[in-house]
């Protein structure tokens, strides 16, 4: 921490990997850390504006939050209202990251069936980027077991890429309740394969509030606004992802369908989750926040078929509980949050398997490593992100 005058500036030790979780932004009680912002001067995002070719795409765990910004309860789903409130600043292409959920969920199924035949579990999701650069900073052993299946962010990035037919083009900006989002849409292991970066810049909930309060905008007083096709419709499953359990019930609802068998539980609402899959019993374990977590890697190191499937969040409660949500955040609003979430998710289509959209899309896809990755061992040395600022930048706005 280095003092400025009555303010301070704060780095992550580099002599450890922060994974860009942004919790201490959430919870230093003098409210004096906020992440690098992007967009800030207002001028760089009125030449963006000016584009024909940008896109919007709205992470599920925004939409019960982004009302907070504007004085309404936690947990207000306010969906239609982010929508036509980025339509008024002049966005035009604006979808649902829910929607690549639903790709997500084929492609992890798909490969957890294929580790249950060659007995390779357990699998661990790769949807939380934090957790991943927790496992390649300090659990390199365990790296084999993150799914190569990329995260909703990005494949949904790069199919608004690759669908316009001119990715090099088309500037894709994300929406997310996270910080760590940042730092994997700069990752090359996820880039497309001509090099294109799938997601070009990642707002927080907090930054996309300012950004639209600059231009006199108050999603409260706005009528519903849809998502635009081809990736608008999301399945249940695919809006859960915002919360802890999400993930873990998109995939095994999907794997149960792929081998005949029928998921009717809300596994998403249990820590640990058996059920039976071609007759094999499968073992769940959900997790959220990283100290968890690495008390899980070490239960594993020593009883490595304890779970078959796991699932980490690095946030509290998931990314409903994210770094880049509105501050202040709590036990009891993320448990709102979590509520308005479940409302969100009243889909007409259940799951990825019943998504029509997403199987038409499928179809269009020929490159299919546009879902998939690898990972690599990290140090610290590496730590390219958080700077965090000073109190005259968080509270002036
Ligand atoms: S972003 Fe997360 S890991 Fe990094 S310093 Fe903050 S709390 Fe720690
Ligand atoms: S839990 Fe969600 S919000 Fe938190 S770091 Fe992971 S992806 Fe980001």
């Amino acid at each position: 921490m280095k003092e400025k005058g009555y303010l301070f500036e704060v780095e992550p030790d580099s002599s450890k990997s922060c994974t860009y979780c942004g919790q201490c932004i959430l919870h230093c009680p003098g409210g004096s850390f906020e992440g690098e912002g992007e967009f800030e001067s207002g001028e760089d995002f009125k030449i963006y504006k000016k584009s024909k070719n940008i896109s919007f795409q709205i992470a599920p765990a925004t939409r019960i939050s982004i009302g907070e910004e504007f004085d309404l309860p936690p947990g207000t789903v306010s969906t239609g209202q982010l929508v036509a409130g980025l339509r008024k600043i002049g966005i035009s292409a604006i979808y649902d990251v829910s929607f690549a959920a639903d790709f997500t969920t084929i492609e992890e199924a798909g490969e957890f069936l294929e580790k249950m035949e060659n007995d390779e579990l357990p699998l661990f999701t790769s949807c939380c980027p934090a957790w991943v650069r927790f496992v390649e900073s300090y659990y390199p052993e365990f790296i084999g077991n993150l799914t190569t299946v990329r995260s909703p962010q990005i494949i949904s990035g790069g199919l608004i890429k690759t669908l316009s037919g001119r990715p090099d083009k088309e500037i894709v900006v994300s929406v997310m309740p996270c910080v760590s989002k940042k730092y994997e849409a700069q990752r090359e292991e996820l880039f497309l394969k001509n090099g294109v970066k799938p997601v070009d810049h990642v707002l927080t909930v907090r930054e996309v509030a300012r950004i639209l309060k600059s231009e006199g905008i108050d999603i409260s007083d706005l009528e519903e606004d849809d998502f635009d096709e081809p990736l608008g419709l999301a399945s249940r499953d695919g809006i859960n992802y915002g919360m802890s359990g999400g993930v873990t019930e998109a995939a095994l609802r999907q794997a149960a369908n792929k081998v005949g068998a029928k998921l009717e539980d809300e596994v998403r609402n249990f820590d640990e989750f058996t059920c039976s899959l071609n007759e094999k019993k499968i073992k769940t374990k959900r997790i959220s926040g990283l100290k968890a977590a690495a008390g899980l890697l070490e239960e594993l190191k020593s009883d490595p078929g304890k779970y078959d499937y796991v699932e980490v969040m690095a946030c509290p409660g998931g990314c409903i509980g994210g770094g880049g949500q509105p501050v202040p955040s709590n036990r009891e609003i993320v448990s709102k949050r979590r509520m308005g979430l479940s409302n969100a998710s009243k889909s007409e289509v259940e799951s990825a398997f019943k998504n029509k959209k997403v199987e038409a899309l499928y179809g269009k896809i020929k490159d299919h490593d546009i879902f998939h990755t690898e990972y690599s061992e990290k140090n610290s040395s590496e730590n390219i992100f958080i700077k965090n600022k000073s109190l005259e930048t968080r509270w002036d706005v």
